[in-house]
């Protein structure tokens, strides 16, 4: 008889089944891989287009526990060894389709296999928006960074700025004075975007020096690192100099959700909206983790704290619709017959 579930997977005959399908492989998914194969769930978990996340284009991180120093790179290997070693299915595939209106949920990849899936953790992560100038581009990492949090404590004593007039640029450069002997908060109108509590606290900080419209036309640099932004008045388009070690920008981030929209009850900006203190989306059974659902701490160890809630509250889901499908028909049918 029919409990929860309206389609059968034979209806998908090439479908890969799993009881959770996770997307993604930064710290969001792989630790929800890992809770889930130590549940005994079998997950499968899809790498997508940057195996490893985020922090495979970084050098050290120094806030992950446990280690004091660790290269990106690294720690994400370790984090697929783990997964790996956990028995889960590590698939190289990206998803470019999702239909989560029935269940089993359908995820297609580009290569065209078929997935379907009674739950699904979505940890497609997120990116920052970044200039779009050469410059920039070829001091990343050497200079030039979209995350105070992560290397602002390089800049011990030396001059910063930071880029963007909303509350992620004041509370970036806020959290640089902690570090940075100077700090110049670089917008391109005279009027910040970001709220009343950040600009007072920005104000009141005596190393905080605001430079009002200007937008950086390049990044000025001696081939190791940065010396230097060129920025151009946006009233009269004069162009000046000025003296920093580090430039981070902070102009917003994409949340990787396009796949998604108009399936899950999202924000204006398009990160996926979650039930508070929870992974639960707008639609029962999906789950979302990390900087995908989260534009507030986006760190390493916050997603990796939010993969391991969606695969308890995966497991909790699969429970309960399991004793309903054994309460109705007197035996243990699984949930996708
Ligand atoms: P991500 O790491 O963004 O992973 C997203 C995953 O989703 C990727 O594997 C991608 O392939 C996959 N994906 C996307 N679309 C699809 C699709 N269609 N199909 C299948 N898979 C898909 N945080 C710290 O805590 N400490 C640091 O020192 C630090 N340094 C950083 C330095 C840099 C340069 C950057 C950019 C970020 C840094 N961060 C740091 C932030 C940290 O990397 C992120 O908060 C964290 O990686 C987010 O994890 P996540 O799992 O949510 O997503
Ligand atoms: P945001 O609010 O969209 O602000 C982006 C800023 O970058 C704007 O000031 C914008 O200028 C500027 N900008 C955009 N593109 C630019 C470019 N190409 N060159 C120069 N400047 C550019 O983004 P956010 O600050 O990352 O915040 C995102 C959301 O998270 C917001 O809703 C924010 O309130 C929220 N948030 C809240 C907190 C908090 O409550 N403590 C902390 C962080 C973030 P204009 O102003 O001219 O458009």
């Amino acid at each position: 008889m029919a409990v929860e579930i309206e389609i059968s997977e034979a209806a998908v005959p090439s479908a890969r089944h799993s009881k959770v399908l996770i997307i993604g492989s930064g710290p969001a998914g792989y630790t929800a891989a890992v809770y889930a194969a130590r549940a005994a769930l079998a997950p499968t978990l899809i790498k997508g287009p940057q195996p490893g996340g985020q922090l495979t284009i970084t050098t050290e991180v120094e806030n992950w526990p446990g280690d004091a120093s660790v290269l990106g790179p690294d720690l994400m290997a370790r984090m697929g060894e783990q997964v790996r070693t956990a028995g889960v299915d590590v698939v190289s595939d990206m998803i470019v389709e999702v239909d989560l209106a029935r269940t089993p949920f359908r995820a297609v990849g580009d290569g065209g296999t078929h997935y379907t899936a009674d739950t699904i953790v979505i940890a497609t992560g997120a990116s920052s928006r970044w200039l779009e100038l050469d410059s920039e581009a070829e001091y990343r990492g050497r200079g030039v960074s979209a995350c105070a949090t992560c290397d602002g404590f390089f800049y011990r004593g030396r001059v910063c700025a930071v880029v963007g007039g909303g509350n992620t640029a004041v509370e970036e450069a806020l959290y640089l004075t902690n570090f940075a002997e100077k700090v110049y908060l670089i917008h391109r109108r005279d009027t910040l975007r970001a709220d009343r509590t950040n600009q007072t606290r920005l104000h009141a900080n005596p190393k905080i020096e605001m430079v009002w419209n200007a937008e950086v036309a390049d990044v000025l640099g001696d081939g190791g690192g940065v010396t230097g932004v060129a920025l151009r008045d946006t009233r009269d388009g004069t162009f000046s100099q000025l003296a920093v070690h580090g430039l981070f920008v902070a102009i917003g981030h994409d949340p990787a959700t396009t796949l998604f929209k108009g399936q899950l009850h999202m924000d204006d900006e398009g990160y996926i909206l979650v039930t508070h203190g929870s992974t639960a989306t707008s639609v029962p059974g999906v789950f979302a983790a990390g900087d995908v659902q989260d534009k507030l701490f986006r760190q390493a160890v916050t997603s990796a704290g939010m993969g391991c809630m969606a695969a308890l509250e995966a497991e909790r889901y699969l429970a309960g619709h399991n004793a309903r499908a054994i309460a109705a028909d007197g035996a243990d049918t699984g949930m996708t017959v």
